[in-house]
């Protein structure tokens, strides 16, 4: 078996989507969805490493950081977001930690024909899930990337700590020019269940560049409907989901 767990859970799209692969490849597994509070996540993380037939688990909003703590092994780049969101169980009941929510994004850039490798991005919103896209971009070998945040110092903090890292990527904790731009993310989670509030404005937004939204609740967010009207690429966040699937599969030792 292979739960998930976060709180709340009727969001989460993963068992539909992983409990369709098992079936398709007649695989004895099943994803089901706990929701838990803190406490009883604590309890079932150190409970997972007793847990002969659990492949290990997969950790959504609030669990990735407490997920992050309690691994054994940490991918370089969960290590340095502090979140995973796939922990796979060893035979020896360690846990193995990686967090792909940037690659999925940065994956389905790729499918809509936008390869980050030299161009200018904006990232609104460096969460967890703006912070993991920021570092997936950078990885990704983005020339330019702006990053703003609501949260006082939070971009400032995260733009001298990638820059450590990868040092010939122009970061600035900036709102950036929008005419200058080849990809846009909102990271936040501004425009979800139905809040008609814009993450920023898409004035000067050149028709070439691919705008995405993290928000899976609606797929088609008040923002990327604005960026549909100027003729921009337009990314969901579902698409966001699907971009890592491949990655989560695989790192349960599935072969796709
Ligand atoms: P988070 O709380 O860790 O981060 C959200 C960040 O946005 C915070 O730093 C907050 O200060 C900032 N913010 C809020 N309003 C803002 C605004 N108007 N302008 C700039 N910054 C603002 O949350 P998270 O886990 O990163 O999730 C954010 C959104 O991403 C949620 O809607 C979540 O459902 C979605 N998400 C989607 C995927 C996916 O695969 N599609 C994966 C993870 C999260």
């Amino acid at each position: 078996m292979l739960p998930i767990i976060g709180r709340p859970v009727e969001q989460v799209k993963a068992p539909m989507v992983f409990n369709r692969f098992f079936e398709e490849r007649s695989i004895d597994c099943v994803m089901a969805a706990l929701e838990l509070e803190n406490e009883a996540a604590d309890t079932f993380i150190q409970s997972v490493r007793g847990m002969a037939n659990a492949l290990g688990y997969i950790a959504t909003v609030p669990h990735k950081q407490r997920a992050a703590s309690a691994c054994d092994e940490l991918s370089s780049r969960a290590a340095f977001l502090g979140a995973v969101n796939l922990i796979r169980r060893e035979q020896d009941g360690r846990l193995v930690g990686d967090m792909t929510d940037g690659l999925g994004c940065v994956e389905a850039m790729r499918r809509h024909g936008v390869d980050p490798e030299g161009k200018s991005a904006f990232v609104i919103g460096v969460g967890g899930a703006g912070s993991a896209i920021a570092h997936a971009l950078a990885e990704a070998g983005i020339s330019h990337l702006n990053i703003t945040d609501s949260a006082a110092g939070r971009a400032e903090a995260l733009q001298l700590r990638l820059s450590q890292i990868f040092p010939k990527v122009a970061i600035k904790a900036a709102v950036a020019d929008m005419q200058t731009l080849d990809i846009v993310v909102n990271a936040s989670p501004v425009g979800m269940n139905g809040d008609s509030k814009m993450p920023a404005s898409l004035e000067g937004i050149r028709p070439a560049a691919l705008v995405a939204d993290v928000v899976t609740n609606p797929a088609d967010t008040p923002w990327l409907k604005k960026a549909k009207e100027k003729g921009c690429i337009c990314q969901t966040g579902l698409e966001m989901v699907d971009g890592q699937f491949d990655l989560m599969v695989k790192h349960f030792g599935f072969r796709i």
